[in-house]
């Protein structure tokens, strides 16, 4: 998958019958620019108000996602976005006439037809992912089941299981745009008798035939075509998944495990995923974001260090304050080595690796205050004192080590460092280093 933003290169529309009002809409997706994400516009309504596909809008979850912003209501929202996400495109206004996209053969296809239609390109900016990087697990009590736990590409692995343990299917695979388009995109909704006959009954699903829903009576299915996939049930979960999670807004590194998934845990699941990245944003402070010569990213800290695994504990230099203060952050997560042994069940992180933390970015300062030559020069610790542990360190916790360095000579220097967590003080100490040629 590109590492840069996409949008649509052009516009395209589909007109159909809506799912749940029955009447004609048409829909047209739109290019759109870097950071603008996915956002709903009610062309019919006055103003033509805009709402974000966010799951801080989710207002109702049965049978399908509705967004909701003041007076501005869209439903069934999951197909098209699911589309969008799977195919790749960050960016895009999706306009409307009415509430609800045209529900087609109850699958994404019409929509990948029509992004495929629009074209895809790429634009200036990197995309955002966000990186699961410990597990985040969603339980509800009629049985549905969300994991999500660390894994370098966006994976779904789902179960799905009917009443009294009908069509149980398992599906697993990664979400990339190839792989979405063939074997996911054409997976069609399902519906039980039992469930969709009273609201046959009261008219709430009046745009619904067997041509847009498989219909499950008894042990037998019941649809206009013959069953697409072996698993297309558990595929159209993975289907709903993608799009109800694509209202976190973000792109995912994570493996998603699913049994039983449903609108309501997979919007849930996102808005704890908003929650879990809002809280780590707030502890990085607005200069993280690499630019200029400001701020090193880890290729760039291993310039500056010799150390390595498991013995580097800098993930990145956040900024530089004048000359002598630099900051660097350590995520520190239940995968560390030293977890294991300290202790087992109750893990805290060792505070003489605090003290190291911040010996390892007093070198950074320092071979940055020095310039051109440091690359060849090692700091190596002679004296520390005047050490403090505060608070312990825990799985999870984001570290941020200020240093400041008080005294640098051509092969001695003195500096100052701290550890905090979330604004507290966790440890402190004063540093004494010999830097010698390598
Ligand atoms: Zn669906």
């Amino acid at each position: 998958m590109s590492d840069v933003q996409n949008t649509l290169a052009s516009s395209a529309s589909l007109t159909g019958t809506s799912l749940h009002t029955g009447e004609k809409t048409t829909i047209t997706l739109h290019p759109a620019p870097v950071g603008h994400g996915w956002k709903f516009k009610r062309g019919d309504l006055p103003d033509e108000p805009v709402i974000d596909a966010h799951c801080s809008h989710v207002k109702t979850v049965e049978r399908a996602t509705c967004l909701c912003e003041g007076a501005v209501k869209v439903q069934t929202v999951e197909h098209v976005l699911s589309a969008l996400y799977g195919m790749g495109v960050d960016n895009a206004l999706i306009e409307m006439d009415g509430n609800e996209p045209p529900i087609g053969d109850g699958s994404a296809q019409p929509f990948v037809e029509l992004i495929v239609k629009a074209g895809v390109v790429a634009q200036d900016a990197p995309r955002a992912y966000y990186a699961v990087t410990e597990p985040i697990h969603l339980e509800t009590r009629n049985g549905s089941l969300l994991t999500i736990v660390p894994d370098d590409k966006f994976r779904i692995s789902c179960t799905n299981v009917g009443p009294n343990g009908r069509f149980p299917q398992f599906y697993s695979t990664e979400i990339t745009p190839c792989i979405y388009q063939k074997e996911i995109a054409a997976a069609r909704t399902f519906v039980y008798y039992e469930d969709v006959k009273p609201l046959l009954e009261k008219g709430l699903i009046k745009g619904g035939s067997l041509e847009n829903a498989v219909v499950v009576r008894g042990d037998s299915v019941m649809s206009k075509e013959p069953v697409r996939y072996n698993e297309e049930f558990a595929r159209h979960k993975i289907l709903d998944l993608v799009g109800d999670l694509a209202l976190f807004g973000r792109r995912l590194k994570g493996h998603v495990i699913a049994v039983r998934p449903g609108h309501g845990p997979n919007t849930e699941l996102a808005k704890l995923l908003t929650k879990r990245h809002d809280q780590v944003m707030a502890m990085v402070p607005p200069s993280s974001t690499p630019k200029g010569g400001d701020v090193l990213d880890i290729h760039n800290v291993m310039k500056l260090l010799p150390h390595r695994y498991p013995f580097l504990m800098v993930d990145r230099i956040v900024g530089f304050e004048g000359e002598n203060k630099c900051t660097g952050v350590k995520a520190v997560t239940i995968n560390e080595p030293y977890f294991q042994g300290h202790f087992p069940g109750h893990p805290v992180m060792p505070g003489v690796l605090q003290i190291e933390a911040m010996a390892q970015v007093a070198s950074i300062a320092f071979l940055h205050q020095q310039g051109e030559d440091a690359n060849a020069r090692i700091g190596y610790f002679m004296s520390v004192d005047a050490v403090k542990f505060r608070k312990p360190v825990l799985p999870g916790d984001t570290l941020f080590i200020d240093v400041e360095v008080t005294k640098a000579k051509r092969n001695i220097a003195k500096a100052k460092g701290r550890c905090s967590v979330n604004g507290e003080v966790v440890s402190e100490a004063n540093m004494m280093f010999g830097f010698l040629a390598e």
